[in-house]
């Protein structure tokens, strides 16, 4: 049985991890991002000359490699074999990795063990594409946070122009589009809104209005 969880489901670019991070914070509970460890599976493939779309291949990778995760203070630090790659998996190229390896359900099996044992251990808020409906069934509190694809796209433009990078929105929203596509369409743990989740549409809100109702409605369980 996991201690208090929030489980935070969305598509990409809904402001997951803002949201996330910040009611962790405020509640004193530990942030688990579970796409970074999607990303770290890809990451890991592609330093290994492997194909993102060969399961065989991204499994015996993801057998061999040490992936760890740590909370921290406002976050969570990921490291592959020993070395931190938190800022280095925040690339687009390995966001559409991420989405194939994910693909895979061994993959998410693995993956899905480790999230629930960090549940077990912390009181978490934690966020993906499942984890209300699959990894933590039984959270006290699912939040579906949506927003229109316009608004998703701008705000990745907005963490790539911080990163440096310029990207068309009608590119950043195409990418956006195919990621949702896969993410939905796929197999194994699609995403969706568990039956039991409040719809949070974020579009218009600004982030904190945003932790603000995540709050409220985590005080109603008080
Ligand atoms: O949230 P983030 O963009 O980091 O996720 C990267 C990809 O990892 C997603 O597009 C999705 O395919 C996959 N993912 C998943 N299940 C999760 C978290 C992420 O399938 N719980």
């Amino acid at each position: 049985m996991e201690r208090f969880a929030i489980a935070i489901d969305g598509p990409a670019g809904s402001g997951k991890s803002t949201a996330a991070k910040e009611t962790a914070k405020r509640l004193g509970m530990v942030y688990v991002d579970t796409g970074a460890m999607y990303r770290t599976v890809a990451l890991a493939c592609m330093r290994a000359g492997v194909s993102v779309s060969d399961e065989a291949a991204a499994l015996s990778v993801l057998n061999r490699i040490d992936m760890r995760i740590e909370p921290e203070q406002g976050g969570q630090r990921i490291f592959l074999d020993g070395k931190d790659v938190t800022a280095e998996i925040r690339t687009p190229e390995i966001g559409k990795g991420a989405s194939e390896v994910a693909a895979f359900r061994k993959v998410r099996e693995r993956l899905v063990e480790i999230q629930q044992e960090l549940a077990r251990k912390y009181p978490v808020v934690m966020d993906g594409r499942d984890i209300g409906t699959v990894v933590l069934p039984d959270a006290e509190l699912k939040i579906y946070l949506d927003a229109g694809v316009e608004e998703r796209a701008r705000r990745r433009q907005g963490e790539l122009r911080e990163q440096g990078k310029t990207e068309e929105l009608s590119e950043v929203m195409e990418k956006i589009r195919q990621r949702d596509e896969a993410d939905k369409t796929r197999e194994h743990s699609p995403l969706r809104m568990a039956n039991d989740a409040i719809l949070l549409d974020s579009t218009g809100m600004s982030a904190e209005e945003v932790v603000q109702a995540i709050l409220a409605e985590a005080e109603k369980l008080r």
